[in-house]
């Protein structure tokens, strides 16, 4: 029997593990609990949620009900366990924490495949097919191996992430396309102020409430340029305005003047599909930039596919440094699965480590690995982390990185539809695998 390494027994880790375990291969997986603990995780079991006890929405016309449901179909061990212990949580799929973790913990253990390995791991070795699963919080000895092998520029410790909005929940005849001084196409489109309209939305920004950090977080040095908005609004009425929201090099052709101030928009991907709120990353809290941001003018209505945040998060530059298997470049097997390869939230790293597991055993069997359908919500992240990106930032479930599925008016209609037409490619593409 193959034998195969895993590393971390998070949510990620334990997907990896279950999956290639119950297709054959002899799994040693690694946890560094209860030897040592991140500042996040205080449990030996297997699956901790260090936070929240929610997966997120469960109707299938939401991006994270979608995502579940391809996982169900995908054999996921997260979300088997999840449904025995689920809470009542309205329209989300919540568990007893402690329940979920031991339920995973007892299947992963039960497992007469899967080899518990309590210790640290330190140090990759390609000679070993390897799939690292040991999430946003990853450090020491490994990180640096991981360094070594991606450059040390693309693992990220820190995220500061701006706040993405879908393109086509904004008011476009209050904004205008053009680059600063007409220099970069039309990459950006502004969203002007007047004087009036900034000075309000500066006095809402900076009696805005922030979120909670946890305690190793308090002190993160935060680089001047990765500085929170609300925190650089509160050097002074002008600062943003002399900060991300210059107006200088831009002209409203509305009015044919520059600006008092403006918000620049970025396509966050290729299609353009997503806008990303340049210079806006943020630690305030989830409702509070709802409420604040969609003061700016044509963001009146804008969805949010992802706030911004501000907290510790060991990543990778996923575009930069893996393959579009999750194997980092210039390696012959090692695979990234769970947060650490770029995805965002519980039920995203658990799905990325079915994904590492699925191309890594695909390999071991002499195949190219098979691409899931871009219409899957799990195809279409995955597409995601293997797209050039030069301001790559983690990403979970949306709907804006599907294919456009063309002109229907109604949310929930336009949702149900991506839903089936992602299911319909899903049921299609596992017909093929079985042949
Ligand atoms: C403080 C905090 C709060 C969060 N809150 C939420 C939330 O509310 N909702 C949400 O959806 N997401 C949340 N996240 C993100 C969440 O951590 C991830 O979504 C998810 O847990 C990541 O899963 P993972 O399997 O990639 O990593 P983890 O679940 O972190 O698992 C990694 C495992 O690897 C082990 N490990 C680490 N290094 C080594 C090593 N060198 N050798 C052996 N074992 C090792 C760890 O002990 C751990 O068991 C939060 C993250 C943090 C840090």
């Amino acid at each position: 029997m193959k034998k195969v390494h895993v590393i971390g027994a998070g949510l990620a880790g334990c997907e990896a593990a279950n999956l290639l375990a119950n297709r054959g291969y002899e799994v040693d997986l690694y946890e560094q609990k209860p030897q040592k603990y991140s500042p996040a995780h205080k449990s030996e079991s297997f699956a901790e949620l260090v936070c929240s006890n929610s997966f997120k929405a469960s109707r299938l016309e939401s991006a994270a009900g979608m995502m579940k449901e391809e996982m169900r179909r995908l054999g996921s061990i997260c979300l088997d366990v999840a449904e025995q212990c689920k809470v009542p949580a309205g329209g989300a799929l919540a568990v007893n924490r402690d329940e979920f973790s031991l339920g995973v913990t007892k299947r992963i253990l039960a497992n007469k495949n899967i080899e518990i390995v309590r210790e640290e791991f330190t140090e990759l070795d390609d000679s070993v097919p390897t799939i690292v699963a040991t999430g946003p919080l990853t450090d020491g000895k490994l990180a640096e191996d991981l360094s070594r092998l991606t450059g040390t520029e693309s693992l990220y410790f820190y995220d500061a992430a701006a706040p993405i909005v879908l393109a086509d929940s904004l008011d476009y005849s209050k904004l205008f396309c053009q680059s600063r001084y007409d220099r970069g196409g039309d990459d950006y489109w502004n969203a002007p102020f007047d004087k009036a309209g900034y000075e309000e939305f500066w006095n809402q920004l900076v009696s805005a409430e922030g979120a909670e950090l946890h305690s190793f977080e308090v002190d993160q040095p935060v680089y001047e340029g990765c500085m929170p908005i609300e925190k650089l609004a509160k050097r002074g009425i002008d600062a943003a305005r002399y900060g991300p929201m210059k107006p200088v090099g831009l002209r409203n052709p509305m009015t044919g003047h520059r600006p008092w101030a403006a918000v620049q928009l970025r396509k966050e991907d290729a299609e353009g599909t997503m806008f990303n709120l340049v210079g806006f990353q943020t630690n305030l809290k989830f409702g509070e930039q709802k409420r604040v941001f969609t003061m700016i003018p044509g963001l009146e209505h804008a969805e949010f596919v992802r706030y911004g945040v501000m907290h510790r998060n060991s990543f990778l530059n996923a575009p930069k440094v893996l393959d579009d298997t999750l194997r980092i470049k210039g390696t012959d097997q090692i695979y990234i699965a769970g947060q650490l390869s770029g995805v965002e939230g519980y039920m995203e790293s658990a799905a990325f480590g079915i994904s590492a597991a699925r191309f890594l055993s695909s390999r071991l069997e002499g195949r190219e690995p098979a691409m899931l359908p871009p219409e899957t919500m799990l195809g279409s992240l995955l597409r995601y982390l293997s797209s050039e990106n030069k301001d790559f930032q983690p990403m979970g479930a949306n709907m804006g990185i599907l294919p456009p599925i063309g002109e229907i008016k109604d949310k929930k209609e336009r949702y149900a539809a991506y839903a089936n037409r992602g299911l319909l490619a899903l049921e299609e593409f596992l017909k093929k695998e079985s042949v």
